[in-house]
């Protein structure tokens, strides 16, 4: 407990009810960082689970499709906790069709939330990092923030532009405490990847195991998942005084996806 290096921080996750935004913010908080959740679904099991980890935590509903609710969270988050010291844009959502079929409406809907709400929490948190000369924000984008896969143009464009802005913000604030960067994972098991996993058995009539095989095949040299665990203890990394001159990078955990 003593060695724990984010005491006295407060860390707002978005997206943080499921998947790698939990995982991140329980390893942030297993490091004494407060912790802000955000998400939809059930936020009592998460609150729960980071109450545990002795750090306090409180949560917001915003839907990060709409500016509002975000300016209304980042009050929220100031008002309970004094201010945002690391921000993790993780909120997301997928959905897959060709171009030419791609309804307008999950076009808009993903580049809100997996791009546009970066930008409004990152607007809202950035002053009060740069008051205390210390702060860190944290993108989750994806390897389709590097590569494209076929049947996903509005996800790749919208990690495309996550990373971009992640570039953006860090330069802007390059010779300040804050810093700026995006995590890239490959495939993770989380509720996202498990609908794909899904999809891809019923159009095959194969088992779940086969598909999930199959989609590893396609992508990911190791063969395995990254899991969120892994992802927030890089997260941690980046927070660290050790990670203080990483500025501007996207950096992959994707078991070789993006070497090939
Ligand atoms: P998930 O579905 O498990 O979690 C998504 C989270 O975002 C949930 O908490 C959900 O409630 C929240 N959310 C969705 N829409 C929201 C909205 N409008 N407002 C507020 N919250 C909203 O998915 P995940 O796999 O953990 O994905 C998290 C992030 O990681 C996403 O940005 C995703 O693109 C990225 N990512 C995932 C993978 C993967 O393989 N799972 C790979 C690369 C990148």
């Amino acid at each position: 407990m003593s060695q724990r290096t984010l005491i006295g921080k407060t860390a707002l996750v978005t997206g943080s009810t499921s998947g790698i935004g939990l995982g991140i913010a329980k390893s942030l908080a297993r490091q004494g960082a407060n912790i802000v959740l955000n998400g939809f679904g059930d936020a009592e099991g998460p609150k729960a689970e980071i109450a545990a980890l002795g750090v306090q935590v409180s949560y917001h509903g915003a839907d990060m499709s709409k500016a509002s609710d975000i300016t209304a969270m980042m009050a929220f988050a100031a008002q309970t906790f004094g201010g945002v010291d690391i921000l993790v844009n993780n909120a997301g959502i997928q959905h897959v069709a060709s171009v030419e079929d791609f309804p307008v409406d999950r076009w808009d809907a993903i580049i809100a939330i997996n791009l546009t709400s970066a930008f409004h929490t990152s607007r809202l948190a950035l002053p009060h990092m740069q008051q205390k000369n210390w702060g860190r924000i944290i993108n989750v984008a994806s390897v389709h923030g590097l590569v494209g896969s076929a049947q996903k143009s509005a996800y790749v464009a919208a990690k495309h532009g996550i990373v971009g802005l992640t570039k953006v913000t860090a330069l802007e604030n390059a010779t300040t405490g804050v810093t700026c960067n995006a995590i890239c994972p490959g495939w993770v098991l989380t509720p996202l990847v498990q609908k794909q996993v899904d999809a891809k058995a019923a159009a095959l009539k194969i088992s779940n195991d086969e598909a999930t095989k199959l989609l590893l095949g396609e992508k990911e040299p190791s063969m395995q998942f990254t899991t969120p665990q892994e992802l927030g203890e890089l997260a941690v990394f980046l927070c660290s005084e050790a990670g203080k001159n990483i500025r501007g990078v996207a950096w992959n955990m994707d078991g070789g996806w993006v070497a090939q």
